[in-house]
This record gives structure tokens, C-alpha cells and sequence, in this order.
């Protein structure tokens, strides 16, 4: 067909579709563009613990529609592991990454503890700039996976030291104590720049490659936990902004993976409020992605998670502004509470009540306070708290009993959303298991085909294992 009839038929086509549906539907915000077109550059967003239900708890937060709720294309993933029905986030993240399913708790290897090679290793080959940026550290385990391989998530130190000598060209996040300063000499040596608070970050991303970001010792701070004015901590949004500068500078082509990191923690902690702001500033980055894909032009946009976390469920005795109203994380009001107050009961009481009416507007009778101060350990005191705050809220989670008992400390084995825009976005249709999405992205982007047929089910799996389904 001549290329003159072709946009005959198209616009008589598209008139059509118009009139058929347009009475009864709103038009998509980001429309999928024809597939006729190829994507030059990919931007790959992850929620970590972003389920289906944190979705919605995101949106009933928000009070409206997310900027992914726009999104033409919209699946679905399967996200089970070697291990079994429920995933952790290295496990899911060798499988975003590389397209292998492999063992819980593995970077970047598959079933056999072969290295699996990544999609970001394909767009490097073909001469694409890379970069990752998340709210968690730099080497945590969904970043990791796609610039490093260890048999272990907790192998920090080595995950760090294979990120100073990758490939990539921005990595941003947490994680500075996994950065001694000789390390960060060999970074220097091996032409990375560092930067440390969001003042620096906005002036470095206008020079360009090799930026390394580490913006807090461990994770960066939640979003319910920020300090305003004096914030040193770049936003998820910031970084996301800086490393489409960096990456995309001089019109050059790239891959970048962005992480919302704590709606997982958030999840694991029980913290309804924590968790539904993290997602609505997840949601805040995605809609930041698709304006500036859409003024580009030929970026392909992959949204998805890893899994959901915490078994989160709303309830009808949902309190909505009382989950608005909340300003604090639980983490961080049980810090307050600890510092200062020794081990002496009373003023510990005291501050805790104190400090949940101001931060949530929630009263906690006698019984709680002494559930939440005799629980053993700071993470527990933590958890034990959040449990019972969201639960007042109306949002239920796993007994604290039962999450203790497992392996993923309160991962769920649900089917996770991903969504799709730009051109090659009509890929991402339907269900599809977590290890063909890197697959279908390279095919996508064109990246040398055979690198890795993975729209098929997943190719490896450990001697004696059979995949779940
Ligand atoms: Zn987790």
C-alpha cells in the first residue's frame, strides 16, 4: 500500500473508532502510538510492593485518578520464583532484568548460578546509555540486578564495587555506607562524579556522565517523613528528572530503570499511610515519564513491580482523611519516641500517645502502648505500631505472627499490573510472566535479536524444580 493511501485508511479508521467509541469513553492520556514505529529509547519504571491493592490505596489517597490509570496499555505480570509461589525482589528483579527465573534472594544469576545476562547489557552493546535511580540504596536488590550478579543480596559490598567498574551512566539513590572512601577513589578513577544532596544533583546532571548519586546512608528518607525546606534529600521525581538530562543529553539513545524502592518497606512495616504516599509519589514520577515521553516522541515507557507486599487489603471501615491526615512514618515516631526516653516505661508511654495524636490524630488505649513498647526490637516496636495505627485507618495486613514466620518477612504471591506506553508499548497486552518483559523490550528497541527469545516462558530453572505455572 502506498504510504499516501495508508494514511487515507488510517485517518478513516481512527474516524470510525472515534465515533463508535468516543460517546461512551474518555480518550487515553497516553495513547499507545502504532506499532509500525520503533522506540528509540526505553524508560523502565518498578514499583517495589506495588500490587494491585497499593495501587488503589494509592489512588483513594490521591482522591483521583493516577497518571498510570491514563495508560492504553495495561497487563498483567506473574512473579513467582525458583522458590515458589511468592517472589522476593532479587529473585523478581533477575527476572525484570534478565529474563531467567532463579532463586530468592539471587542478583542477577539464573537457576544455575550462571551470570544472566540483562537487557541493559543489550542496549549498551548497541551503543544506548544506561542509568538506574531509586529511593532505596544504589546496590539494594532491585537496582543491583541490572548492573551486577552475586549470589546473594546481601553481598552489598561487592554489589557496590561492581557498580563503581559497570558500564552505567547515572546510577542515583541511597547507600553512601557501602562507599568507603577508597572505593569512591576508585569511582573517581574510573570516571565517575559524586554527588550528595539535591542542590548538587540539579547543578552536576547539567555536565553529564558518570554521575553517582548517594543521598542518604542507608535508604532515602519517605515521603511522609521529609523536612520541607531544609530537605537535602532529592525526591524520586528529582532524580528521575536528572537522569533523563544526563542520559538523554545530546539527543543520545538510553535505558534507564527507576524504582519506587519503599512502598515495599512500607508494605513490610504494616504503614498504610507510608505505603499509599509512596505510591501517589511513584505515580508522580510515571507521570513526569510519560510528559517527557510524549514531547520525545520514541520513548517506550514499561511500568510494572516486583510483587505486593504485606497482604495489604482495604477494608469498608476505610478512614480516608484520617490516612491524608497522617505526617509521619511509624518508623519515624517510634525513633522519636526511643531517643531520649532510656529504657524507663512511663516517659516512653507518654511520648508515644503524645506523638500518635499529633502525627496520626489517633488515640492508642493502654493495651497498645504496652504491645508496641514490649515489642522485641526496634523494627518490631516499629511494625507493631503501624499494625495497629492502619488498622484503625482500616487498612488490615498479615498478622504480625504469621509475617514473622516467613522467608520474604511478608511478600504476596499475587499477579502484578504492568502498563505500557509510547511506540512498542501494544506488547505489554495481556498476562504475561515477569520473564518475558525484558525480552519483549529489547525486541521493542530492536537490540540484536537472539540475545535473549524470552517471549517465551522462562528458559531455565534448577535441577529437580519445576516452574509453579
Ligand atoms: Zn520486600
Amino acid at each position: 500500500m502506498k504510504r499516501s493511501q495508508h494514511l487515507i485508511t488510517l485517518v478513516l479508521a481512527v474516524a470510525a473508532a472515534t465515533i463508535v467509541v468516543g460517546v461512551t469513553l474518555a480518550a487515553p492520556i497516553a495513547a499507545a502510538a502504532p506499532e509500525s514505529k520503533r522506540p528509540r529509547s526505553v524508560v523502565y519504571l518498578i514499583g517495589d510492593g506495588f500490587g494491585p491493592v497499593q495501587v488503589t490505596l494509592g489512588r483513594l489517597y490521591a482522591g483521583k485518578a493516577l497518571a498510570l490509570d491514563g495508560m492504553a496499555v495495561h497487563g498483567s505480570a506473574r512473579t513467582y520464583s525458583l522458590t515458589g509461589a511468592v517472589t522476593d525482589s532479587a529473585a523478581a528483579a533477575t527476572s525484570l532484568a534478565s529474563g531467567v527465573k532463579t532463586h530468592n534472594g539471587v542478583i542477577g544469576q539464573d537457576g544455575d548460578k550462571g551470570e544472566a545476562p540483562t537487557v541493559f547489557d543489550a542496549a549498551e552493546r548497541a551503543g544506548m546509555a544506561t542509568g538506574v535511580v531509586t529511593s532505596t540504596r544504589v546496590t539494594h536488590a532491585t537496582p543491583a540486578c541490572f548492573y551486577a550478579h552475586a549470589r546473594n543480596r546481601g553481598m552489598e559490598n561487592q554489589i557496590a564495587e561492581q557498580l563503581v567498574g559497570s558500564d552505567l551512566e547515572v546510577a542515583l539513590g541511597g547507600g553512601a555506607r557501602f562507599f568507603p572512601a577508597e572505593r569512591l577513589a576508585k569511582a573517581k578513577a574510573n570516571g565517575w562524579r559524586l554527588v550528595q544532596d539535591r542542590k548538587a544533583l540539579r547543578v552536576e546532571a547539567k555536565r553529564g556522565d558518570k554521575l553517582l548519586g548517594l543521598f542518604n546512608d542507608s535508604h532515602v528518607r519517605y515521603g511522609l517523613d521529609r523536612r520541607g525546606e531544609d530537605e537535602t534529600e532529592p525526591t524520586l521525581l528529582e532524580m528521575t528528572d536528572a537522569a533523563l538530562d544526563v542520559l538523554g543529553k545530546d539527543g543520545r539513545a538510553f535505558a534507564l530503570m527507576v524504582e519506587g524502592g519503599r512502598i515495599d518497606h512500607a508494605g513490610h512495616a504494616h504503614d498504610a499511610a507510608a505505603m499509599a504516599r509512596e505510591a501517589v509519589d511513584f505515580d508522580a514520577v510515571v507521570a513526569r515519564v510519560l510528559q517527557r515521553a510524549e514531547a520525545a516522541g520514541d520513548w517506550l515507557v514499561v511500568i510494572t513491580a516486583d510483587h505486593a507486599t504485606g497482604n495489604a487489603g482495604i477494608s469498608e471501615r476505610i478512614d480516608l482523611e484520617a490516612l491524608r491526615g497522617a505526617r509521619a512514618s511509624a518508623e519515624e515516631v517510634w525513633n522519636n519516641v526511643r531517643r531520649g526516653h532510656g529504657d524507663d516505661y512511663e516517659p516512653k508511654a507518654a511520648a508515644l500517645t503524645k506523638l500518635a495524636a499529633e502525627r496520626w490524630s489517633v488515640e492508642l488505649d493502654a493495651d497498645e502502648v504496652r504491645a508496641v513498647i514490649e515489642a522485641k526490637g526496634r523494627y518490631e516496636n516499629a511494625t507493631t505500631l503501624a499494625h495497629i495505627v492502619s488498622e484503625k485507618m482500616g487498612v488490615a495486613f498479615f498478622t504480625l505472627d504469621e509475617q514473622r514466620g516467613q522467608l520474604t518477612h511478608g511478600h504476596d504471591g499475587v499477579d502484578v499490573p504492568v502498563w505500557a506506553a509510547g511506540p512498542g508499548a501494544a506488547r505489554f497486552n495481556g498476562n504475561m510472566n515477569n520473564t518475558e518483559i525484558p525480552g519483549r523490550i529489547e525486541a521493542a528497541l530492536g537490540l540484536g535479536a537472539g540475545a535473549r527469545s524470552s517471549e517465551t516462558p522462562p528458559r531455565r530453572t534448577a535441577p529437580g524444580k519445576r516452574p509453579v505455572y
